[in-house]
């Protein structure tokens, strides 16, 4: 089921997430509902406060980018906890399903080890870097309340000012599901 996506401005993308239980219900159905609903916006990850939910879950797949080296990294990550985060910071044009068509440079850290659980509840801690560690980086700011645009200067943000109000009041064109705050 695709569900709508969360528009900046709603409360719960500036929340800090709360760790999910294993008998969560229906766990599977909402991983696969996130998945469904992020393959129609075109995205390449999505966190569960973007659908409204503010739990520490979020879920990726990197192969609409041309580089082979996210081709395959498709991964659930649940309660995940980034350990350390490590190399020469790089910028990157991010965008944010949550704030449709702005698009800002954002420097981030190279590498990073992150512990958390998969769909099935394994264990796992892993080191990514480049893409996919940028991917993680967005993703895991989102569940802890931090959107790309704190992330840039304050110059840029203030020339945003405008864009931004127009997405919380829902005055922006959209080809996927959104919910505006003004709808709540
Ligand atoms: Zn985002």
């Amino acid at each position: 089921m695709i569900l709508p996506i969360y528009a900046y401005g709603d409360p719960v993308l500036k929340k800090k997430a709360s760790p999910i239980e294993k008998d969560h219900p229906g766990l599977k159905e909402l991983i696969a509902n996130m998945y469904e609903t992020m393959y129609a916006s075109h995205g390449v990850g999505l966190a569960a406060p973007q659908i409204g939910l503010s739990l520490r879950l979020f879920v990726t797949d990197g192969s609409p980018f041309e580089e082979d080296e996210v081709k395959d990294f498709k991964q659930v990550f649940i309660n995940p906890q980034i350990v350390e985060e490590a190399g020469d910071p790089w910028k990157f044009n991010e965008g944010c399903l949550s704030i449709p068509h702005v698009r800002e440079d954002v420097s981030r850290k190279e590498t990073v080890l992150i512990e958390y659980y998969d769909e099935d509840w394994n264990f796992r801690r892993e080191l990514f870097s480049g893409l996919a560690a940028r991917i993680i980086q967005h993703e895991y700011d989102h569940i802890e309340g931090v959107l790309f645009t704190d992330r840039i200067s304050p110059l840029r943000r203030r020339l945003l000012n405008k864009r931004l109000s127009d997405i919380s009041s829902g005055n922006v064109k959209v080809d996927y599901k959104m919910r505006f705050p003004s709808q709540r």
